[in-house]
């Protein structure tokens, strides 16, 4: 780890005082938590000239229950303060479970929403010191010309590991962007691109400020985790489940997972199972569904086959675990 080198600490107090601190300052990065970040920065991986600090954002702070129903969770909201929030403990535990699983508590206690969903992708090549990296010539992430994990390509497949993403996808979440151009909310899934080396559609100049929960949908969700170190450490694999079933028969189902490809992935097809029957037969209909659309590589110490065999095990466990009487 090295030295933290100079740059300018910005502090606006607005998101309009933000996007304007950007526009002067197009090589700016965002610091929430900081955890990602200035441990990037510190690696040498990041070189920002000026750091806009968006904690003094009271509007990014904040919980609310908007009239529509459901929820608005500021982007600033540590990891910490959602799990307390019994509006989220309650109607979204899929959402709780996942915080819980990050890191570790004095982590959680600076760690936001916010920074988790555009956490940068992680590899066994890239999230290394500055010499290491050097020794290796680099890689086509960062400075290199060369992907050690597939030399032949020029695609970097390094993972997307934030626990919350999948959480928030099978909840329905969706995104508020700021922009110079005013404001947008999209689904979270189209923030996403599967792409190790450039996994975020948000531009230079946006910040994502926001995000908003649907009114609870009646039914279970859950968030089960698979990691090296039990302690502390990323997702080796994520899955977040939720689901209805009335009468012991599935009326809606989504899965999603992180730490498989560069991308948080919502499974596709799970649709084609809502009125069957829950039980073994349509957990293992699920876990085949699984294969064609992951792409687990050697970014991590942990083989691909293995998580390919942990993703499918995580599904089946959680799927049991949420259609068992409560
Ligand atoms: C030892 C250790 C263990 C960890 N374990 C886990 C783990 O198990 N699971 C996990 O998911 N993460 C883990 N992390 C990573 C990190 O702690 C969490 O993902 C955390 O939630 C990141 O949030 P942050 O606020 O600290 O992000 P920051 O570091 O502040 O930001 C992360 C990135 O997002 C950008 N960003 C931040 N906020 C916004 C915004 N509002 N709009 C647009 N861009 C934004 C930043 O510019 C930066 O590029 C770990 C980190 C460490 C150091
Ligand atoms: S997948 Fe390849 S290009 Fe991407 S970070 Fe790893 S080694 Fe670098």
């Amino acid at each position: 780890m090295e030295y933290l080198p100079d740059f300018d600490l910005l502090r606006p107090k607005t998101v309009d005082e933000a996007l304007a601190l950007r526009r002067e300052n197009p090589e700016a990065r965002l610091l929430a938590g900081g955890t990602d970040l200035i441990v990037n920065v510190r690696r040498g991986i990041v070189d920002p000239k000026a750091v806009i600090d968006i904690n003094g954002i009271a509007d990014l702070r904040t919980i609310t229950s908007p009239d529509g129903g459901g929820l608005r969770i500021g982007a600033a909201v540590t990891l910490a303060e959602l799990l307390e929030d019994r509006r989220i403990s309650e109607d979204y535990p899929a959402l709780c479970e996942a915080a819980a699983e990050v890191a570790a508590a004095s982590h959680r206690e600076v760690a936001t929403l916010g920074g988790n969903l555009c956490l940068d992708t992680r590899c066994l090549y890239y999230n290394q010191s500055e010499w290491w990296r050097s020794a290796n010539s680099y890689c086509l992430k960062h400075r290199g010309d060369v992907c050690h994990v597939a030399p032949s390509g020029k695609q970097c497949f390094a993972a997307f590991s934030g626990d919350l993403a999948p959480a928030v996808l099978v909840l329905g979440g969706t995104v508020e962007i700021a922009g110079p151009n005013g404001g947008r909310t999209v689904p979270l899934g189209e923030i996403y691109e599967d792409d190790g080396a450039a996994h975020l559609r948000l531009a230079e100049d946006e910040i994502l400020t926001a995000v908003h929960l649907p009114a609870a949908p009646p039914g279970r969700s859950g968030y089960a985790k698979a990691r090296v170190r039990a302690a502390i450490d990323f997702p080796l694999a994520g899955a977040a489940i939720a689901l209805r079933q009335e009468g012991g028969v599935l009326e809606d189902l989504r899965v999603a997972l992180t730490g498989t490809n560069s991308c948080p992935i919502l499974i596709a097809g799970t649709d084609r199972l809502v009125g069957e029957t829950v039980g073994e037969e349509v957990a293992e209909k699920l876990a085949t569904m699984l294969p064609k659309q992951i792409q687990p590589m050697s970014s991590t110490f942990t083989p691909p086959g293995y998580r390919r065999k942990v993703v499918a095990n995580l599904v089946r466990a959680l799927f049991r675990h949420l259609t068992e009487a409560p």
